[in-house]
């Protein structure tokens, strides 16, 4: 068998997502699981994208927390000026 990605190489191993024939330029062992280079650069995409969600995430807890402690921070602020003469 040859690879997929070029048909004058023979073929290493199989993509275990896509199960496509590819060559040892074309397929990496990743965990114990071969893929090819097309499912690795997707898995890569994939991975960028989650890091980028749970970076949003973690910038809205912190504008929530802001938001919390400047409120907290007035109603002390407040009730510090009424106890006063
Ligand atoms: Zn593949
Ligand atoms: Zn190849």
């Amino acid at each position: 068998m040859k690879c997929f990605y070029h048909p004058q190489l023979d073929a290493v191993g199989t993509c275990a997502q896509c199960h496509k024939m590819a060559c040892r330029h074309c397929i990496e062992d990743i965990g114990g699981s071969l893929l090819c280079m097309s499912c690795l650069s997707i898995r890569q995409h994939q991975a960028e994208l989650e890091e980028q969600s749970i970076e949003q995430v973690a910038i809205q807890r912190t504008r929530n927390r802001i938001r919390w402690g400047s409120w907290i921070v007035g109603i002390f602020r407040d009730s510090f000026r009424r106890q006063k003469p």
